[in-house]
């Protein structure tokens, strides 16, 4: 019987040595967080998917030069003299027509080195860090974008002065009601 109750009483005690970090866990103050329900603030300067804003890209090449895994493709040719001025919107007269413009971030090591030298700022680092995948291809990102509207005004340029106003010819009189037969 002595024996019964020692039993007992040291399978009691084994589970509340078992419970203790359990117990002590309850009282504290969570450190994980209910993904993707809810997620950390990013810190600034956060490095993840890379954006390239076509319009303002003057294909000059210096963030492919700047990217030590070469992972960004650029095919650009000389745009035509007689084609009317485009600029990026810090004012660069853009002379290169950018065909190709890819970048595979399977392969970017999100070092940022290529964002520094463009001198449009139309590389850059997003705040998009959810894009994992098992396809790999899907990675390859191009940002050529054949319809693209470029900006035909200088930003910045002092707008042209107006034509002088032509006389504005009398408001038609609305058309009668059809005859009816
Ligand atoms: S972040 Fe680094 S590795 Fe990625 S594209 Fe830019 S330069 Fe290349
Ligand atoms: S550095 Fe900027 S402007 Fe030059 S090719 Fe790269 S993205 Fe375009």
């Amino acid at each position: 019987m002595k024996q019964w109750f020692l039993d007992l009483w040291e399978g009691f005690y084994t589970v509340l040595v078992g419970m203790k970090i359990t117990w002590r866990h309850l009282f504290n103050q969570n450190v994980t967080l209910q993904y993707p329900e809810v997620r950390w603030p990013l810190p600034p300067k956060s490095r993840m998917r890379l954006f390239m804003k076509y319009e303002d890209c003057i294909g000059c090449g210096q963030c492919v030069r700047a990217c030590p895994v070469q992972c960004i493709h650029v095919k650009a040719d000389k745009r035509d003299a007689k084609a009317a001025p485009i600029y990026a919107s810090n004012g660069q007269v853009i002379k290169l027509d950018v065909k190709v413009f890819d970048i595979d971030m399977s392969l970017c090591c999100y070092c940022n080195l290529c964002t520094y030298p463009c001198p449009t700022d139309c590389i850059y680092m997003t705040p998009e860090y959810e894009f994992a995948s098992t396809d790999l291809s899907s990675h390859l990102y191009h940002f050529a974008k054949p319809s693209a509207t470029f900006l035909t005004t200088k930003p910045g340029a002092p707008a042209a002065a107006a034509p002088p106003a032509t006389p504005t010819a009398p408001p038609a009189t609305p058309a009668a009601p059809a005859a009816k037969a």
